[in-house]
């Protein structure tokens, strides 16, 4: 924790419209007076021999003592011989589940009104251990890894996240009925933690069934937990099913309960520097942070702030057909508080 009762968090405003969206939650935060102090870091431009990439090794242990970060997004530099932005972060920061809350806008009019689901997925390994080779010319073999820690962590943080966000029921996509033994072991660990939680009611959705569901009716979900390859489908299908990547937050959890939150959405280098972007997905990512936190209070009235404004309908950027720039919007949003 900070100086005076406040509470430290490690900010990456990132590249391209990452520094106008990320100053447009500063001021907000300012202005719903949260307790919270910023450590900015950004992306270096030479590799860091400790984490062999750009990101910098004092940025990972920024977050790693504080425990809880806010990141915006980074463009992936171009050459050989460094590891990914995202890839150093999820393995130096353990971040094994990714979170997504989906909540319809009101005032953002979409095919559906009443979405308000999360997804829950693995983050570290199934199809996407990068466990692929070739057996003999012409067949090739992708060895899919379900491990029982990897799926009793997310399985026991989908029903830890149920527990403290005021959620009812979790589902368990999977496909088990082929899938035997890997989808099977992940549905066993669910089974377990569900039952060590009888107050959150707990149900197994086959993956296709599941995706015919949230077309037909997303309103039938509530927290749905995943491994990995199903969870970045589903997870962009429910972006979808809520007006796209710029709305859509979330959050990556690690190890010792650490958390950074992101947007979905990348630098935007179109629109980068002209007051053009929309801070509506990091600050939403923001407000998963505060409640992350407990600081439910702050979550609540800043999150409803932004909803407010957008259903007015007055100050919208570009992307939501409005013409305001961030710094309108943003002004707008702090009106409200
Ligand atoms: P993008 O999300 O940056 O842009 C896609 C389109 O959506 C663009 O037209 C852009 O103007 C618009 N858009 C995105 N966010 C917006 C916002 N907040 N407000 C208004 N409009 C918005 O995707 P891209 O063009 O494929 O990627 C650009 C760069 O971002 C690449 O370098 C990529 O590697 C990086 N990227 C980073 C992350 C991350 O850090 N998590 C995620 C995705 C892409």
């Amino acid at each position: 924790s900070g100086s005076g009762g406040s509470i430290t968090a490690t900010l990456f405003p990132g590249d391209g419209i990452g520094p106008e969206i990320a100053a447009s939650v500063k001021q907000i935060f300012k202005a719903a007076g949260v307790p919270i102090e910023w450590e900015e870091h950004y992306v270096g431009t030479t590799l860091d021999p400790k984490t062999g990439s750009f990101v910098t090794y004092d940025s990972m242990e920024s977050v790693r003592k504080y425990g809880i970060g806010l990141k915006g997004p980074m463009a992936t530099p171009i050459g050989k011989g460094h590891k990914s932005l995202n890839l150093t972060l999820r393995k130096e920061l353990g971040l094994y589940a990714n979170v997504r809350p989906c909540l319809s806008i009101p005032g953002y009019k979409t095919r559906y009104d009443n979405v308000d689901l999360v997804t829950i997925r693995e983050n570290t390994e199934g199809e996407y251990s990068g466990l692929e080779h070739q057996v003999v010319k012409g067949v090739v073999e992708s060895l899919k890894i379900i491990t029982r820690q990897a799926s009793m962590r997310v399985a026991e943080y989908a029903f830890h996240y149920a527990k403290t966000n005021g959620r009812k029921r979790v589902s368990a996509i999977h496909k088990a009925n082929i899938m035997k033994k890997t989808d099977g072991l992940f549905l066993q660990c669910c089974r377990e933690v569900a039952e060590q939680n009888p107050e959150i009611v707990y149900e197994e959705v086959i993956i296709d069934n599941c995706c015919m569901m949230l077309v037909k009716n997303p309103a039938l979900f509530d927290v749905l937990v995943m491994p990995n390859l199903y969870g970045d489908i589903i997870s962009d299908l429910c972006a979808g099913l809520i007006g796209g990547l710029g709305l859509t937050p979330s959050g990556n959890i690690g190890d010792n309960g650490l958390a950074l939150m992101e947007a979905v959405h990348g630098t935007a280098p179109d629109i980068a520097g002209k007051n053009k972007a929309n801070p509506t997905a990091l600050l939403l990512s923001a407000v998963m942070m505060l409640r992350h936190l407990n600081m439910n209070e702050q979550a609540e009235k800043i999150q409803s702030a932004v909803l407010k404004t957008i259903e007015e309908g007055k100050y919208l950027t570009g992307d939501l057909g409005g013409n305001a720039g961030t710094t309108e919007y943003t002004n707008a949003v702090c009106e409200k508080l």
